[in-house]
């Protein structure tokens, strides 16, 4: 059972019951919401930072809790009557640190970028001995003057920033000039090898060298590969850096001990961010998980970069991170893995081109320019068949990060319906036969265009009637009927 199992009946009550309820203020929004389950069901859904997360998760945030204000921490609040929030925020800490072996955790952030924010911060504030930061962060920041900025800023001077590029497959939040983070830091970044697509663990120490960051940061949204973070952190301890781990895309591969040893972040970094709703099969959310030096600045997110915590959710991270801590999670985790090396194989055998030849996580990148289409004519093309995936750059991509020549696809959510190694190489197939039905368009000009095409004709019938038939026999959310 890759699914967290749950009482079917039950279930379909509560929703029928909250839906007659929304319909009677809102119909139009009971309507999307029961639209979207239809969708979600019928669609052959391979987006890697997407999954399908439980009832009893779901469920959790539709309730009271949302309207408590709770600002501050577990036992140092700036509000009165936060007894609920309390137990709510203890209960998921406690489970993160069980579940990552972390001596810290904070689950206030409410998504992944608000996780990095916190972290960015956190380490400023212990790194860098300044009255300006400390005043800062002990105030809200909606009453930072502007002197208070500029001392700031002052304060932050030129601080650097070692990460990922985002054409290999970092993600906007490392460095990224038009994300805050490419702001705050003077920041460079590494990439991969030209020739393998690997990490070239050389290169990140020659640039970490000659650069001297104060923050390395590891972690991706679009490299199929595992990284040896005890590497990292050997980089980051020579040149004086403190090694902060993104996981938001691999953290159900941790918390699953799939990743494990040298390859789990959580022991090596001195700061790990994560969200919860990626291969983690939590609600939207994000967590920063710590070494103890760094906590009381991570517990300072709030005021630094947050505002009153997201409570539901806190409470609805607690029940995803018990389902995370059950042994069904792990054999959850290994299939999704285990998945992804039949996608790539299936993808290979077939022609397909992949970035490094394969995967050792739960996403696969396709190359698709032997097709003669960009990434976007790919990603439009399937979804006209029903499969839905996201564009993605290839590393030095020459059609950019928005026409791209790649698409990354990925198993947790499909894994999480039950599919096994048949589903994923009947996947394999169809999504090779929509990719090998694509014509580009000619522009006036005599070019090619990189967004309009021509899907062969009963291309997009054929392939949705043969995914029908796999999700049919694997549905989402079993015994859940919406009437
Ligand atoms: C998805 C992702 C994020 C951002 O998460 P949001 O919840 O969308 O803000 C941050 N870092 C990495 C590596 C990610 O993959």
């Amino acid at each position: 059972m890759t699914h967290q199992p749950f009482d079917a009946a039950a279930a379909s009550a509560a929703y029928n019951n909250a839906l007659q309820v929304i319909a009677a203020v809102e119909p139009t929004i009971a309507g999307a919401i029961r639209a979207e389950l239809e969708d979600q069901r019928s669609s052959l859904k391979l987006i890697a930072s997407e999954n399908y997360a439980s009832p009893a998760t779901l469920l959790t945030m539709g309730n009271w809790l949302s309207d408590k204000y709770a600002e501050g921490t577990v036992g140092h609040r700036f509000y009165a009557g936060c007894q609920n929030v309390d137990t709510v925020e203890t209960a998921a800490a406690e489970h993160a640190k069980a579940l990552f072996g972390a001596p810290h955790a904070y689950v206030q952030p409410h998504s992944g970028i608000d996780a990095n924010l916190v972290a960015f911060w956190a380490i400023l504030a212990q790194r860098i001995e300044s009255p300006a930061l400390a005043e800062a962060s002990a105030k809200h920041v909606n009453d930072l003057s502007d002197e208070d900025w500029d001392k700031l800023r002052k304060a932050l001077g030129d601080q650097r920033m070692l990460g990922m590029s985002l054409d290999a497959g970092g993600h906007l939040t490392h460095g990224f000039r038009p994300n805050i983070s490419g702001k705050m830091f003077n920041q460079h970044s590494y990439g991969t090898d030209s020739e393998t697509g690997l990490l070239d663990y050389d290169e990140v120490a020659r640039k970490a060298r000659e650069f001297k960051p104060l923050i390395l940061i590891a972690g991706y949204s679009a490299y199929p590969r595992k990284v040896n973070f005890a590497k990292m952190r050997e980089i980051a301890d020579e040149v004086g850096a403190t090694l902060m781990v993104d996981m938001a895309h691999f953290a159900g591969l941790v918390a699953g001990k799939v990743f494990n040893g040298d390859f789990d972040p959580v022991p090596h970094a001195h700061v790990t961010t994560t969200t919860t709703h990626k291969s983690l099969r939590g609600p939207r959310g994000g967590m920063v998980l710590c070494q103890p030096e760094y906590a009381d600045s991570v517990d300072r997110g709030c005021p630094m970069v947050l505002g009153g915590p997201l409570s539901q959710t806190m409470a609805a991270k607690a029940v995803a991170l018990a389902e995370a801590r059950q042994p069904s999670f792990q054999t959850y985790a290994q299939a999704v893995a285990d998945n992804a090396v039949t996608l790539a194989e299936g993808l290979m055998k077939r022609g397909v081109k992949l970035v490094t030849d394969g995967t050792e996580n739960h996403l696969v990148l396709l190359d698709v320019s032997s097709y003669g289409i960009t990434g976007r004519q790919a990603e439009s093309a399937l979804l006209d068949a029903g499969i839905v995936t996201n564009r993605n750059a290839v590393p030095r991509d020459p059609n950019g990060a928005w026409y791209t020549s790649g698409v990354r696809i990925g198993t947790p959510a499909l894994t999480t319906r039950g599919f096994g190694a048949d589903e994923f190489d009947k996947v394999a197939e169809l999504i090779v036969d929509v990719l090998s039905s694509v014509t580009p368009t000619t522009t006036a000009a005599g070019a090619a265009s990189k967004a309009k095409y021509v899907l062969a004709d009963g291309v997009a019938d054929k392939t949705r009637a043969a995914s029908a038939e796999i999700l049919d026999k694997h549905p989402l959310y079993p015994g859940l009927v919406l009437n």
